[in-house]
């Protein structure tokens, strides 16, 4: 017997025919002699959906002006969802309970639409699975310390299951989606992607926090720190497939380097459409530019990813750096009103419709060539590069949006990921 911890996306849990499905699922699992816990999303479109409602009620609405009641909405999508599941449960004869995140205490910090697990108490939970109950634990959302109901970022579900299965010592998370597992790109941009067996947990880390959205990036994170057993798989094969069959089906992420196995150079390409590039130019070449402006975005509570200064001439020099869409406007608004006349710099210009594209490999590690054969590739479809940046494992170009799909597609087939052996 062992405790397992499913976890159900939107599309999984999208109509009360497929909550049947995941509840007929569940419920073999319980036969099978095993503890469980389930953790499901919202149905597909509901959070969209809610949070649409109140943009229609405030246009120019900010996370930060109504973060408090956008959690107290969007967190009903998940208790919806998580009761539906266990009258589906009961209905199929399984005895089951349903938790909100408060109710199980998964405690996070306050800070709403992107809050951070701290802690989750097992007790109650431990209580029910030991009286054979199937416990369900609403995603996405938790409890701060003043009792207010917080959720953790859109794709946060992912994490609540991980850090639940932390908490409890699962044996095993599974993560059930609308694909069969991690591939080598998104499916829906490059049809012939290839799913892996196994994805190492460092490659895992890198394509979730470079914009692949199968797994949240805090999920990884978690299951990192807390070295819980993670398998992405399909919630679309027949709910009765041979549960042995259903074990080792998707992607495992492995903590353990193989040293056996031959390591791809490349094992995957990740995008992201999210993010937006600012350029402050004609800004005095001195020291203290860069804390200047980016202390300034720090300071509004705003994330910056790439940065790049170009050399200067003339005693001036331009510098840039992207920042999530959503921060665009804002960050704009900041620079003009405070930074530019400060720095005595002559212009911010921007631009929302570029995209990031970026190489995953831990065998980049140990080979060279591999960002010059990136940008060689990307130049012979005559795509230009904007921004560059590197890791060890990892090399990103920030392009125009529209090339995103023929760069990754490009890269895909250069780097033989459509062949290369899992
Ligand atoms: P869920 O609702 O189950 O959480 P998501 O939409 O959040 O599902 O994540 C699954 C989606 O992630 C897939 O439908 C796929 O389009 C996308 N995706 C992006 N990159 C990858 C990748 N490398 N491998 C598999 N799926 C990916
Ligand atoms: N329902 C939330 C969202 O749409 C959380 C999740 O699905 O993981 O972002
Ligand atoms: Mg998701």
């Amino acid at each position: 017997m062992a405790l397992i911890v499913h976890k159900y996306g939107g599309t999984s849990m999208g109509s009360t025919e497929r909550i049947r499905n995941v509840a007929k699922r569940v419920a073999k699992w319980h036969r099978a002699g095993h503890q469980m816990v389930v953790v499901p999303s919202a149905m597909s479109g509901e959070t969209n959906r809610l949070l649409g409602l109140a943009k229609e009620l405030a246009p120019a609405h900010s996370d930060a002006a109504h973060g408090r009641e956008l959690d107290m909405l969007a967190a009903t999508g998940e208790q919806a969802s998580s009761a539906l599941l266990a009258i589906a449960l009961q209905a199929e004869g399984v005895g089951s309970v349903s938790y909100a995140g408060w109710q199980v205490q998964v405690k996070t910090d306050s800070s709403y639409t992107k809050a951070r697990i701290e802690s989750i108490d097992d007790e109650r939970v431990r209580a029910d699975l030991d009286a054979g109950r199937v416990v369900v634990i609403t995603g996405f959302q938790g409890v701060d310390d003043g009792g207010n109901i917080t959720t953790l970022g859109r794709g946060g579900s992912d994490t609540s299951a991980v850090a639940v299965a932390a908490a409890l010592k699962a044996d095993e998370c599974l993560i059930y989606t609308d694909v069969d597992g991690v591939y080598t790109t998104d499916p829906r941009v490059e049809p012939d992607a290839r799913r892996m067996k196994t994805v190492s947990f460092e490659e895992m880390l890198e394509m979730a926090s470079l914009g692949s959205k199968v797994l949240q990036i805090r999920s990884v994170e978690f299951a990192g720190k807390y070295k819980v057993p993670l398998r992405v798989l399909s919630s679309f094969t027949p709910w009765d497939i041979d549960i042995k069959e259903e074990a080792v089906s998707g992607t495992l992420i492995t903590f353990e380097e193989d040293e056996n196995m031959e390591q791809a150079v490349v094992s995957g390409i990740a995008f992201n459409r999210d993010e937006a590039k600012i350029s402050v130019l004609g800004v005095p070449d001195k020291p203290g530019i860069a804390f200047q402006i980016l202390g300034a975005v720090a300071d509004a509570n705003i994330e910056v990813d790439v940065i790049i200064q170009n050399l200067s001439k003339d005693g001036k020099t331009d510098f840039s750096f992207t920042v999530h869409r959503n921060d665009y406007s804002k960050t704009v608004d900041l620079l003009n009103a405070k930074v530019l006349p400060e720095l005595g710099a002559a212009k911010v210009e921007g631009d929302a419709k570029i995209c990031k594209v970026s190489i995953v490999g831990i065998g980049m590690r140990s080979h060279v060539g591999v960002a010059s054969k990136m940008f060689r590739v990307l130049s012979e479809e005559g795509i230009n590069i904007q921004m560059i940046s590197t890791s060890e494992i990892k090399t990103s170009v920030v392009i125009d949006e529209k090339y995103m799909e023929l760069a990754v597609r490009a890269l895909h087939k250069a780097f033989d990921l459509d062949q290369a052996a899992s």
